[in-house]
């Protein structure tokens, strides 16, 4: 007999267009509908501060399935339609083309929008930000014919496209209301190993200070800072963070709590209905929280968990959150979740920026962070997920082997 299921997937990011693959590869017959608001099939973000952005890689490189995919796989892939209202109870969606689609398994997968300025000047031309990659080619193209280019926001997209910016030989100010960049993830210590990174690249940082107006006729020409200083820039990128795109959600009567609230096996208060990448608030079983991910790996994973677990057979989500970055010749990667009042302990060569830092409560490591140093991620995994108190003066010293922290202690 004809399987009549469906699952519908509302978002066709990384996580919606992992959430399908995993569906169907797990052996889901039934219908699957993927909907995705940009006109674009499904691609990845990260070359989009990065090679994209320098004109280094094209687009194409970053699509999560070839062109080919979807259709051999009996995915209905709509593109430049969005899903404008969810029925749960009456398990019906609304698309803003007309449509109505009935389904018994959804995921919501609708992902992050960009945090917008709110000062004067704000709206004037030549102010940017970055999630697509229409937003990354505009840019491209400002940053290459631009005297100075202003970021405002030293977090992940500031750092990145700072980085960028100077690689592609403009001018960069860079201004951020904290005292180091991407302090709030990093803390203070690990934080001023970019103020100087970018110190030595010829980024003029500001840092300590937000900015207060935007000035210009058309298109912006000033930056004024909260201190009173008036900077030129005729390009301005704005990386101050991203909202989660929880209206749906919300409007479904779903639980909302900074993401939408899922169990460790993805599902939200009404079963049935899955969440996964930047949109989720999922209960994280080792660190007996829930926590909200906007990183790569985070949407790649739980997208195709939450795909799987929409077939039927549900498993927790246990995977400890992970990233990467890469700004100039620096590369990093990042495993755990570190509360801000966790210490750090460095091992190897901090001034090198060739080391490994280690977040703890009272010696229990939380996350660490892996930088210029490779193929270490899967031992540094080991040392979180052992959860013991360890020496972390042992923990510092090079001449003792990682593993001995991490299986053999446990
Ligand atoms: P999204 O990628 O936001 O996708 C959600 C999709 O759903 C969007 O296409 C949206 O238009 C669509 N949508 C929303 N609402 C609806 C609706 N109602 N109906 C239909 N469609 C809808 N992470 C790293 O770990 N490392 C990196 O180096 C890195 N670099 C990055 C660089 C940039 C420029 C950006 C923007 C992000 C970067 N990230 C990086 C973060 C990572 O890309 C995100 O965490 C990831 O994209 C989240 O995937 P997602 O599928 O949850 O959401
Ligand atoms: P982010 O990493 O959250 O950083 C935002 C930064 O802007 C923070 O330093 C923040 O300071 C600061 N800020 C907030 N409000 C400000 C204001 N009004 N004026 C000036 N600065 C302000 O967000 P993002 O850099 O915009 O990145 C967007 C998303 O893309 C995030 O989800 C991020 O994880 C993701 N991304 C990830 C990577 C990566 O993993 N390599 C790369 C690019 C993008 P406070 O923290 O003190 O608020």
């Amino acid at each position: 007999m004809q399987n009549t299921q469906t699952l519908l997937i509302i978002g066709a990011g990384l996580a919606g267009a992992k959430a399908a693959e995993a569906a169907r590869s797990r052996g889901y017959e039934g219908r699957i509908v993927l909907v995705g608001e940009e006109s674009r099939p499904p691609y990845e973000r990260p070359p989009l501060s990065k090679a994209v952005l320098r004109g280094e890689a094209d687009t194409e490189s970053s699509r999560v399935h070839d062109s080919g995919y979807y259709a051999e796989n009996s995915v209905e892939l709509l593109t430049g339609d969005q899903v404008e209202d969810l029925d749960v109870g009456g398990r019906r969606a609304r698309l803003a083309g007309g449509d109505t689609i009935g389904f018994d398994t959804a995921i919501l997968a609708t992902g992050a929008t960009p945090r917008r300025l709110e000062l004067p000047g704000a709206s004037l031309d030549g102010v940017h930000y970055l999630r697509t990659v229409d937003d990354s080619a505009r840019l491209h193209k400002a940053i290459t014919g631009a005297g100075r280019v202003a970021v405002i926001g030293a977090g992940w997209i500031g750092s990145e496209v700072a980085a960028s910016a100077r690689q592609m030989g403009a001018e960069v100010l860079l201004v951020e209301p904290s005292p180091v960049p991407l302090h709030r993830v990093l803390g203070p210590q690990v934080g001023t190993m970019f103020s100087q990174l970018h110190a030595d690249q010829g980024v003029d940082l500001r840092l300590g200070v937000g900015v207060s107006e935007l000035r210009g006729g058309q298109s912006v020409e000033q930056v004024v800072l909260a201190d009173g200083r008036v900077e030129t820039a005729d390009v301005v990128v704005a990386g101050i963070g991203v909202l989660p795109r929880l209206e749906l959600a919300i409007a479904a009567g779903l639980t909302v709590d900074n993401g939408v609230v899922v169990n460790e096996n993805l599902q939200t208060s009404v079963p049935g209905v899955y969440a996964a990448g930047d949109i989720a608030s999922a209960w994280h079983p080792h660190y007996q929280r829930h926590l909200r991910v906007e990183h790569w790996a985070n949407a790649l994973n739980q997208g195709a968990a939450a795909g799987a677990n929409a077939t039927g057979k549900p498993e927790p989500y246990t995977r400890l959150p992970y990233f990467f970055s890469d700004q100039y010749d620096l590369g990093l990667e990042y495993v755990g979740y570190a509360a801000p009042d966790d210490q750090v302990v460095i091992r190897g060569d901090f001034a090198a920026r060739e080391f490994i830092a280690f977040y703890h409560r009272e010696g229990v490591v939380t996350a660490a962070m892996n930088v210029n140093v490779w193929d270490v991620v899967e031992e540094l995994r080991a040392i979180i997920a052992a959860a013991l108190p360890l020496d972390v003066t042992r923990l510092t010293d090079p001449d003792v082997p990682l593993a001995e922290f991490g299986s053999a202690q446990r």
